[in-house]
């Protein structure tokens, strides 16, 4: 988590938001990213997207069976479906997003029972840490 938070201070105009792939050795990282939608115009440029894209580029295989995914704000719908196709095997978030989130607060996509592929989700990490960015973020005028 604390590579997922060093990843978020890079987002610069973006929302601070950081991700990592880590190998099912749980030490390698195979992909890291950031929000870059602002720096990049891309609507899908979420830092979880853009951490599984790196993995399964570095990997060579779209399947990152094994894999966590350690991200510093609960994913959203379309990430939550990002990593049910990913089929990664633990999904680690830090703040919770009672507003949009897909990981166990508005809706529950990875853990869907409808879904073939359901991550393990581990939820709360370093949670205070990883919300403090955001609320500095927002409150920056
Ligand atoms: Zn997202």
């Amino acid at each position: 988590m604390r590579l997922a938070l060093a990843e978020a201070g890079q987002a610069g105009d973006d929302v601070p938001v950081g991700a990592v792939v880590l190998a099912p050795d749980a030490v390698t990282v195979l992909g890291a990213g950031h929000n870059e939608r602002e720096a990049t115009g891309d609507p899908t440029a979420h830092a979880e997207v853009l951490a599984l894209r790196r993995a399964a580029a570095r990997t060579g295989d779209w399947r990152l069976s094994g894999c966590t995914l350690v991200v510093t704000l609960e994913p959203c719908t379309m990430c939550a479906g990002a990593l049910v196709q990913s089929r990664v095997d633990r999904v680690v978030y830090g703040a919770r997003d009672e507003k949009a989130g897909a990981a166990g607060s508005l809706w529950d996509v990875v853990r869907d029972r409808r879904l073939n592929h359901r991550p393990e989700v581990v939820e709360g990490v370093l949670a205070e840490d990883c919300a403090r960015l955001l609320t500095a973020f927002f409150r920056t005028p």
